[in-house]
């Protein structure tokens, strides 16, 4: 029997419409808009000015603190401002705007095709290549990765854990790239082991995906100490804390890290880019997104350099159809509607869904019937329509009573309620509200 997490779950209807797409690269736009927040931590700072010459590769934001990450120009070209760009949550923040000129890379980096599977590097040397090329978890996490491969005094990795799930519905970024990618993806497994000095990698990826399952299998055998482990399709099997219970069989405790049971997590596309920064020099200025939706003319999987306009990408997919209601950065169940399509693709944006009015509607919320439903579902072993009430009627003590923090925002409560109680809307307020409560109380 495929393996699982044990609590909660749901298998909303998987939709993956570009799967079996072959990458296709995305013509690099006239102007790239590159936010100096790609990622969770403190912004970069900027270490370029207007009117600057910029090739792709060249630094333009340092890492502000320990966790942050640096961002690199996608795109060769002139400065043309640094200031406030819209984010995909809506906020302004601040980026570089690059007039694009040619396509010129800085010199140190390989862009042979070539597979460069030997690294002699000591894993101080990988964390600090990895830091330098601004490597984030493309998983939609965006956490720096060299902050994940440097456990805490006390810890200690025993294990690393791939995410090769791709449990949102309709994304496909992951799986494509392990199609095309296999070996280059591999390879980064293997220094990452060497980066945090274990000897088992296990990749889980969803059983939906046996295509990439039957290749990994055969590739494998010419790299030591990984596993392939198929998993059963349940949402959210890509959140850390499900993917370790699934893999392992070991639950991480309310407000602990993976590492507080020997595991480190990487996804597949983080993982290919770590090999990127180290076997090729080449910093985080690229991804994949997948561009997707029932009325799509074309879903495909793009590799897109970093600052392109979504419009672009959804142009590239056929345009936007005329009964689009709304369009998802991400996926269906954790995604965000974005505001405007001129937004930028960041290192986060794994996918652009475009949905019709018939599939955005919201239907009328209704009274709570109490059936449990959320709760049976909810993975985190939290009791949804509680937490919805406390953070409803303002009662923060409540909601951090019961561990509102602890919440993934996977959507599985409100995808399953049958009164439409928007669960999650209200769970996400109450949870930042007392994050901040316990920030301010910590400071
Ligand atoms: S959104 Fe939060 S509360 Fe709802 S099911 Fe997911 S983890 Fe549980
Ligand atoms: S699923 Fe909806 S109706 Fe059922 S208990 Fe939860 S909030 Fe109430």
């Amino acid at each position: 029997m495929l393996r699982t997490f044990r609590i909660g779950g749901i298998h909303p209807p998987e939709n993956k419409l570009s799967a079996g797409k072959k990458i296709t690269a995305l013509a690099v736009p006239t102007q790239v808009v590159i936010p100096l927040s790609q990622h969770i931590g403190a912004p970069a700072q900027a270490v370029v000015k207007k009117g600057d010459t910029v090739k792709v590769g060249t630094l333009l934001g340092k890492a502000g603190g320990f966790v942050s990450a640096n961002i690199h120009s996608s795109v060769s070209g002139k400065v043309n401002k640094i200031d406030d760009a819209l984010d995909a949550s809506g906020y302004k923040r601040p980026a570089v705007y690059i007039d694009v000129e040619g396509d010129e890379w800085e010199e140190q980096i390989d862009r042979s095709e070539t597979l460069n599977k030997v690294c002699n590097l000591s894993s101080k040397e990988i964390i600090t290549k990895i830091a330098e090329a601004g490597i984030v978890g493309l998983g939609g996490a965006t956490f720096p990765t060299q902050v994940k491969l440097t456990p805490p005094p006390g810890t200690n990795a025993e294990i690393l854990i791939i995410n090769a799930a791709e449990c949102e519905p309709y994304l496909t970024a992951d799986h494509s790239l392990m199609m095309e990618k296999g070996a280059e993806i591999l390879t980064g497994i293997t220094i990452l082991m060497k980066a945090i000095n274990v000897k088992k990698a296990v990749i889980g990826i969803e059983s939906n995906k046996p295509d990439a399952i039957s290749l990994f299998k055969h590739m494998i055998v010419h790299f030591e100490g990984i596993e392939i482990m198929p998993l059963k399709v349940q949402y959210p099997q890509g959140g850390e804390k499900q993917l370790i219970d699934a893999v392992i069989g070991t639950q991480v405790k309310s407000g602990a890290l993976p590492i507080s049971v020997g595991a480190v997590v990487q996804n597949t596309g983080t993982a290919f880019a770590v090999y990127e920064a180290v076997q090729k020099n080449k910093p985080l200025i690229e991804r994949v997104v997948t561009v997707t939706g029932k009325n799509v003319a074309n879903p495909s999987n793009f590799l897109v350099r970093i600052g392109t306009p979504i419009s672009s990408l959804i142009a590239a997919a056929g345009g936007i159809p005329e009964n689009t209601e709304k369009i998802i950065g991400g996926g269906p169940m954790m995604g965000k509607a974005l505001v405007s399509t001129e937004i930028p693709v960041t290192k986060g944006s794994s996918g652009v869904l475009l949905i019709s009015n018939k599939e955005a509607v919201r239907k009328p919320m209704r009274n709570c019937i109490r059936c449990s439903k959320c709760i049976t579902v909810c993975p985190m072993g939290l009791n949804p329509t509680l937490l919805m009430n406390t953070s409803e009627f303002r009662n923060w003590d409540l909601a951090e009573k019961n561990y509102i923090v602890d919440c993934i925002e996977c959507g599985s409560c409100s995808y399953t309620c049958p009164a439409n109680r928007p669960l999650l809307d209200y769970i996400r307020l109450g949870k930042g509200k007392v994050m901040g409560i316990i920030r301010a109380r910590k400071s």
